[in-house]
């Protein structure tokens, strides 16, 4: 047993049950249910009880149609729905896991015409306006939370975990800003958390006493006119009186306008706002949110913080997570970025949910881990994060690889990731890939840009080209005028950047350039306070919400740019779907002018010339920053089909337009997985 996380890896005795260390796989809805292939749900989750994770919940489950996310959402209806959760729970069982199933009623949230809430407040994030529910609606939905919470255990769940934070429908009830009634289930805050109250009492009246029932409690709401602390600690108690084995955190509802888990927010940012419901109930208490690493996992938990740490996106990172942490293996734990693009945003756009340094997250029964029956000597040329990936693959299934790199480090494009602030995490990718090679004995040529004649002599049995891309010239007249500065020479400081800077192209790099020629001091993702100060949250005094009356603090750019783009959709728009939209406030807070619908005419002394709809218009500009996209990187690839040895293209060499990590790991990982 490792004993670098002597907290972390500790039992925790429930009474009726043994949960084998302080590690919760927290929920995430994956979309996996909704496809009904039971068994690939099994193998997920099985997959993630072998990593030895103490406890799972599962995604939301809702306990009727109105309360579903979305229209379809998979609940716990009938005898078959209870047959195919069975099919779930067994396969956990077999792996020497535990689970619990979450019951998720979406109230105002549910993404269609028949959501029900306290009161018809529609909420910002949904075009639906919520019936507002009479006293017999309110009995049903608790008999069908209670008769979903029966099934749950009739389907071999260990518990289950009421969703009673995020904005959903428990936390309607609980704020005036949602609930707006009169009657015993309203006015009052004794009135407010009558619903969850009941509920809890009534599910442990219903499945008895030797089954875990964990409430998901919103510890800070994030918005304004939300619960005070003193709130938050009465409910605790109630939940506690009535019946909650574990009391588990949830942070900020949906609609809150504060990132709570984007790579922006510092580690385990909020595990001080559980730290002080610590003392206050004699339950055990989870904290969550960013936390990503053993380390910082047994930080918080030393630190008094929990008794126990929820990661979710951690699992799907890397399902052995907790096994590696025992095995003394925490350096070769492939690590969670933060960066939301293929679990969340995927989740949001009705995809299934995966991982970006993961592909084979929930695709357990598709990219399935074999050893190569015929062990070949394999060259990738390009260390970034194609070349890394399918290294690190191609090794690990057992073929001999020598990884070819230009540059005196891995990592490729990452290398300019990682030096935006708010994007540290990316080090820890770059990190994790170097060690993985070291396991698996990669062989790392660094300095060395290969030629196809030097290919072509070695004999390998397989090349692949991952070389990545070339920033595009644009073909404006002008792109050649001293003023211009292309991304990578802006990223690494190798030129100076004026005061008045125009920056041609708002995808994510014209983003991350923006933010690192704008931003000022410490990076607020390496510094909780600034972060709370930096998003207007006050950890400290809590008014309702944590958030009401606070100003965000704006530390304001010395510079004035210009972020522009030629389309005429809102500049920012094609960002990530969970994340886009803080890097645009941010970026507007600090002054930063967004254009679009920008025609490019010149570039001179004067500045950059342009046309906005029709009418000429000059940015007197010192610096005309370019990142307007990349073409591929494809002359070794067609050296080496010109003196015939076949190779495989991947990555940004392959295809460059919307090409992201997330693809190029994906599709690296598929390659090695044929070779
Ligand atoms: P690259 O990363 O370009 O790597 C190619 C490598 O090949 C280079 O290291 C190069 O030196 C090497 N090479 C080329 N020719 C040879 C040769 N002949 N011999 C040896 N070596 C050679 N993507 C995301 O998904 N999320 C993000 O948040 C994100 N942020 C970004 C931020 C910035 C500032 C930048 C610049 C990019 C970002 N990206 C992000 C994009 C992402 O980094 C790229 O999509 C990804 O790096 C492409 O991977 P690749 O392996 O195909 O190519
Ligand atoms: P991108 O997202 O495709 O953006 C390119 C930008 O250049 C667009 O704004 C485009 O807008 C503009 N452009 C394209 N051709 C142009 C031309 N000929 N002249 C002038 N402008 C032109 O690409 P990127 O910003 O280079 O990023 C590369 C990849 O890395 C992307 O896949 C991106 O998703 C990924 N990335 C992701 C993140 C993240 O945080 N998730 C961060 C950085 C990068 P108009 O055509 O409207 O002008
Ligand atoms: Fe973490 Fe990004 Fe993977 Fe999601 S896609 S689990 S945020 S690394």
């Amino acid at each position: 047993m490792n004993t670098n996380f002597p907290n972390l890896l500790k039992p925790l005795d429930l009474g009726f049950t043994t949960l084998k260390n302080r590690a919760l796989m927290g929920s995430m809805h994956t979309n996996l249910e909704e496809t009904k292939d039971w068994n690939r749900v099994a193998e997920f989750y099985a997959t993630r009880a072998r990593g030895e994770v103490a406890l799972m919940v599962t995604g939301g489950i809702a306990p009727n149609v109105e309360g579903g996310v979305f229209p379809g959402a998979a609940g716990l209806f009938d005898a078959n729905d209870v047959a195919n959760h069975k099919i779930v729970t067994d396969r956990v069982h077999g792996s020497d896991g535990k689970i619990a199933m979450q019951i998720l009623h979406a109230g105002r949230y549910a993404y269609g015409p028949n959501c029900v809430a306290p009161s018809p407040v529609k909420s910002p994030i949904s075009p639906f306006a919520p019936a507002e529910l009479d006293a017999a609606g309110i009995e049903k939905q608790i008999d069908d939370i209670v008769t979903t919470a029966c099934r749950a255990r009739d389907a071999g769940y260990d518990g289950v975990e009421i969703m009673g934070s995020e904005g959903y429908f428990l936390n309607q009830f609980l704020v005036r800003h949602t609930n707006k009634r009169t009657d015993q289930w309203g006015g009052s805050y004794e009135n407010r958390m009558r619903l969850p109250i009941e509920i809890v009492a009534r599910i442990r009246e219903a499945v008895g006493r030797d089954f875990i029932l964990i409430f998901r409690l919103s510890m800070i709401d994030l918005i304004p006119n939300g619960s005070t602390h003193d709130e938050v600690v009465m409910l605790a108690k109630e939940v506690e009186r009535v019946g909650a084995t574990i009391i588990n955190t949830g942070i900020g509802w949906h609609e809150a306008r504060i990132p709570t888990i984007a790579t922006s927010v510092p580690r385990a940012a909020f595990a001080w706002v559980t730290k002080k419901m610590m003392g206050k109930v004699s339950i055990p208490i989870i904290t969550s949110n960013r936390i990503n690493s053993p380390a910082v996992a047994e930080e918080v938990l030393e630190a008094g913080c929990a008794d126990m740490v929820s990661m979710a996106r951690p699992f799907l990172a890397d399902p052995n997570f907790i096994k590696k942490a025992i095995s003394g293996n925490e350096k070769k734990i492939a690590p969670c970025i933060a960066c939301n693009q293929a679990c969340l945003d995927h989740t949001f756009s009705g995809k299934i949910s995966s991982c970006l340094v993961n592909p084979k997250a929930c695709f357990e029964t598709e990219l399935v881990d074999t050893k190569a029956l015929n062990k070949k000597s394999v060259a990738v040329v390009g260390a970034g994060p194609a070349g890394m990936s399918a290294a690190v693959e191609a090794a690990e299934r057992g073929h001999q690889v020598t990884l070819f790199e230009a540059a005196q480090e891995i990592g490729g494009q990452f290398n300019l990731a990682k030096q935006v602030p708010g994007k540290e995490e990316f080090h820890e990718t770059i990190r994790y890939y170097r060690a993985m090679m070291t396991k698996h004995q990669v062989t790392m040529r660094l300095g060395e840009k290969v030629d196809a004649q030097a290919l072509a002599d070695a004999g390998f049995d397989h090349v692949v080209v991952a070389t990545g891309i070339s920033p595009r010239a644009p073909d404006i007249p002008g792109i050649d005028h001293e003023k211009v500065v292309g991304y990578i020479d802006a990223i690494r400081g190798n030129k100076p950047i004026g005061q008045k800077v125009a920056v041609i192209g708002a995808g994510g790099i014209g983003f991350d350039v923006t933010e690192l020629i704008t931003h000022q001091g410490k990076s607020s993702a390496l510094d909780i306070e600034l972060f709370a100060q930096e998003w207007g949250v006050d950890f400290d005094n809590h008014p309702r919400g944590g958030v009401t009356g606070v100003e965000p603090v704006v530390i304001k750019s010395d510079r004035e740019v210009w972020l522009m783009q030629r389309k005429d959709t809102p500049v920012g728009r094609g960002l990530g779907k969970t994340t886009g939209w803080t890097k645009r406030i941010l970026l507007s807070r600090r002054g930063v002018n967004m254009v679009n619908a920008v025609e490019y005419v010149r570039i001179d002394d004067l500045g950059l010339h342009v046309l906005i709809g029709g009418q000429p218009k000059t940015f007197e500009v010192d610096t005309v920053i370019i990142c307007a996209g990349q073409v591929p990187e494809r002359g070794l690839y067609d050296d080496l089909m010109t003196k015939g040895v076949s190779a495989d293209l991947i990555g940004g060499a392959f295809e460059a337009v919307e090409l992201d990590a997330k693809t190029a790991i994906n599709q690296a990982t598929h390659l090695a997985a044929a070779v």
